[in-house]
């Protein structure tokens, strides 16, 4: 059986973003992903853009998970857009409690992505699959590793059906983290979340705030490539092929791609690993 890959893309902010990321869904349902996602922005930012792009998802046939975070949101609001989505036939939210800036939403009723998981098993019971995030470089904000890894044990144990990683390039801490769920005894499917590497700037800038760490000789190679698009492209198409085809042999049960609304990076990697 081939390997299951989830796709994941953000809600397009104009009517030309719209267009351009249908044709790259077109595209990518060549890969037969077992489902697609949608971000959503904290705070609810991009709630009507998320829910309209879940919903063409599902009309075009593929299971659509809708991202669902939770900072600042009241019982009652989550409540109205978890019916919402149930009417609209979703049937797999990917749960999580999201980021925004100091100050902004004090007054929400959730603390953690726990909250919610816990929320939702309550109120919907087994409606929806749950996926939640994890970090095997460690979130930001945690207090320790350890710390960080009790913070997922309780997101699983309020009913999370299922993780996803935030990027890393380096395999290792996906297989020790990995580990360390096994010896607390949970039994439920990391799938790593893969961040194709097309553009040097964006991704440095970006990582730093995530808690994903892009290994030195990679930030090294990338910096002295500058505006060559074609060898950051090159290059980054091999070191996460590479990074794949080990996660893959160590066994993972799928790959989640970060697709940044784009087919051709996510396309290429995939062929490499004779996925298409
Ligand atoms: P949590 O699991 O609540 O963890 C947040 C922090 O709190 C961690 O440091 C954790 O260690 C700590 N913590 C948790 N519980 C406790 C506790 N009981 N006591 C003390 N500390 C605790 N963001 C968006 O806004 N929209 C999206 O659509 C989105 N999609 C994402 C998809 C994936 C696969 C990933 C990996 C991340 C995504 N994010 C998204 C980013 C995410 O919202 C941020 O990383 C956010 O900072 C943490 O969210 P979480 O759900 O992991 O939070």
């Amino acid at each position: 059986m081939m390997l299951p890959i989830s796709l994941e893309f953000f809600p397009p902010k104009t009517p030309d973003g719209a267009d351009k990321l249908r044709a790259a869904r077109k595209q990518l349902y060549a890969l037969k992903p077992e489902f697609c996602s949608v971000t959503y922005g904290a705070g609810g930012s991009t709630h009507a853009g998320t829910f309209t792009t879940v919903g063409e998802i599902l009309a075009e046939g593929v299971d659509a998970a809708s991202h669902f975070s939770c900072i600042g949101a009241t019982r009652a609001k989550v409540r109205d857009q978890l019916a919402q989505l149930k009417a609209m036939g979703v049937k797999r939210l990917v749960a999580l409690r999201g980021d925004l800036p100091s100050g902004y939403g004090i007054g929400g009723e959730f603390q953690y992505a726990s909250d919610l998981v816990e929320f939702i098993r309550a109120e919907t019971g087994d409606a929806f699959r749950i996926e939640v995030a994890c970090y095997p470089e460690t979130h930001p904000q945690a207090k320790s590793p350890q710390a960080d890894l009790q913070a997922f044990a309780a997101k699983v144990r309020a009913g999370a059906d299922s993780a996803i990683t935030q990027y890393f390039y380096n395999a290792d801490s996906h297989f020790r983290f990995v580990d360390e769920v096994r010896k607390l005894g949970l039994e439920i499917p990391v799938v790593p979340g893969i961040m194709p590497i097309t553009n040097s700037s964006q991704l440095l800038r970006f990582s730093d705030a995530c808690g994903a760490e892009i290994p030195r000789w990679i930030r090294l190679r990338l910096q002295s490539y500058g505006d060559d698009a074609a060898s950051i492209k090159a290059f980054g198409q091999e070191v996460v092929s590479n990074l794949c085809e080990r996660l893959i042999r160590g066994g993972v049960p799928g790959i989640h791609f970060y697709t940044m609304n784009q087919a051709k990076a996510t396309m290429d990697l995939c062929e490499a690993l004779g996925r298409c």
